[in-house]
């Protein structure tokens, strides 16, 4: 197993601030999202998606409209020759008190329990926000920052309590600093 966590909006399909992807006809993917995803494919990594997507909670649209959203993606990506892993949502708003709503830690221990351990210190979590990187953190990986959705410049981090290894402009970027860090070549070069 050689996981890598990505987040979805922001990273992979557009951010739409204020708003959610609601539907298949809303949902684009971001400039640099399916060449990373290849490189990572090729790279033999094992993709796995983990989203907040609390629309579905606050009856924007239904789970059902969410896995038609994800169904579709995959067979776009399957078209590329992308295989994405499996695919994790949390669909609750923070009133629900759940425990998987990032930046708790629910998602990555379902993994666990579906996958068994991996090497957190050599795995990587790739998000557009500060929740993402506060669960990578917390979880013991490597986090990358995409500069492509919600945060737009690496000085927004300097607040963060939980600041990311790598900051980079896109999905592309960060599978490049993933698959040079697999092979060795960029240990030691974290913020
Ligand atoms: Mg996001
Ligand atoms: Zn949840």
């Amino acid at each position: 197993m050689k996981p890598v966590f990505l987040d979805r909006d922001g990273v992979i399909s557009i951010f739409t601030p204020n708003d959610y992807l609601k539907k298949w006809d809303e949902f684009q993917f971001l400039p640099g999202a399916i060449t990373g995803l290849q490189k990572l494919t090729n790279a033999g990594f094992d993709i796995v998606i983990v989203s907040n997507q609390a629309g579905v909670s606050k009856g924007l649209f239904s789970e059902q409209d969410l896995n038609d959203i994800t169904e579709k993606m995959l067979a776009e990506l399957k078209k590329h020759a992308i295989n994405i892993h499996r695919v994790y949502y949390c669909i609750h708003t923070s009133e629900d008190n759940c425990n998987c709503r990032k930046p708790k830690t629910g998602m990555i221990e379902q993994f666990i329990s579906e996958h068994g351990a991996f090497e957190r210190d050599k795995t990587f979590f790739v998000g557009d926000s500060d929740i993402d990187i506060e669960l990578g953190a917390k979880t013991g990986m490597k986090t990358i920052l995409v500069l492509s959705g919600k945060t737009k410049s690496a000085e927004e981090t300097e607040s963060w309590n939980y600041r990311p290894d790598f900051v980079v402009k896109n999905l592309k970027e960060a599978a490049d600093v993933i698959v040079s860090y697999s092979k060795g070549e960029n240990r030691g070069k974290e913020n």
